[in-house]
């Protein structure tokens, strides 16, 4: 199928995107690296009248270290992030899961921000920053937001964001010697959606963890915290972590409810494993 007609502009500064997007509103759709947005307009599941190209903004592909977090731009490539040698250090979790998002020339196109404000519950980037406990940076008419990622995710395909807003960047906090990381996903084949995904961070205390966040991906309608699984595997009770997974998935086209949460369970052993290597 092709789209209905839209108008392009292709915005030079974050001051004119935003100004636009608060002109059109819901009538607009940003266009980042297009990887999931030119699939939906192909699919006339949606049909802008304007899209707002924001490739040409400078300044926003970055990536850096700033005080105690790891700032992600929001035009940063995914290919551009999984070869960050910054991100390997600093941001592990995230290095760990980029290979597994879709294949390379998706990566090399799809922008980190655009996965995170497109919240495709399936995703492996939104699942990170909520592991991690990261922050959204938001650009819009009224000035600079920051929202958590706890507060971000909002819904099926929703977040925290107004239509006459932007993702400017992401930050998690950077990785120290403490700081553990997990990460898994079950997928039909390298590449595909996960069936179910578990992205994972904590720190060592002792011979043990605290902090545990756990953050499912592909079990609901956003990523999904299991804070009494967490609680579990802080108190070293792997078993009890896998017992108080309390995820409520729907059957889909890949796996059966049932088989997600079983699947689920077998993703914490896996991710435990890894978060207690050198704890
Ligand atoms: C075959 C295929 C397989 C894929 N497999 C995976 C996978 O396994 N895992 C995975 O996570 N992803 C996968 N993707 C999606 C890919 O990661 C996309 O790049 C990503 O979801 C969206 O990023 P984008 O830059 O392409 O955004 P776009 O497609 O340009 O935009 C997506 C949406 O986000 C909005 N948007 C974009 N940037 C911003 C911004 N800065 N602020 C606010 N809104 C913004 C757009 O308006 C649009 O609504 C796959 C895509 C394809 C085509």
């Amino acid at each position: 199928m092709k789209p209905a007609p839209f108008a392009y502009h292709k915005a030079r500064t974050l001051k004119e995107a935003v100004a636009l997007l608060a002109k059109y509103k819901d009538d607009a759709r940003l266009l980042a690296g297009g990887q999931s947005l030119i699939a939906t307009l192909n699919m006339r599941l949606s049909a802008p009248e304007l899209l707002i190209d924001i490739n040409g903004i400078k300044g926003l592909d970055g990536i850096a270290r700033k005080g105690k977090f790891v700032e992600i731009g929001a035009l940063a490539r995914h290919a551009q992030v999984e070869r960050s040698d910054l991100v390997a250090k600093h941001a592990p979790l995230i290095a760990r899961a980029m290979p597994h998002i879709g294949h390379p020339a998706i990566r090399n196109r799809g922008t980190f921000g655009g996965s995170v404000a497109f919240a495709d519950p399936a995703a492996e980037l939104p699942a990170c920053v909520l592991a991690l406990g990261g922050e959204i940076a938001i650009a819009g008419p009224r000035g600079k937001r920051t929202v958590k990622a706890d507060a971000f995710f909002k819904g099926l395909f929703e977040t925290a964001l107004r239509p006459q807003e932007m993702v400017t960047a992401v930050r998690v906090p950077a990785a120290d010697k403490n700081s553990r990381t997990g990460f898994a996903e079950l997928a039909r084949r390298h590449g595909d959606y996960a069936i179910v995904g578990l992205a994972a961070s904590a720190r060592a205390d002792g011979k043990g963890l605290k902090d545990v966040r756990l953050a499912y991906f592909g079990v609901g309608d956003t990523p999904v915290r299991v804070k009494k699984s967490e609680a579990a595997l802080a108190r070293g009770d792997v078993d009890g972590a896998v017992a108080a997974l309390d995820l409520d998935p729907d059957d889909d086209v890949q796996a059966s409810a049932a088989v997600k949460k079983h699947l689920a369970g077998v993703l914490l052993r896996r991710v435990a494993a890894q978060l207690m290597e050198a704890a």
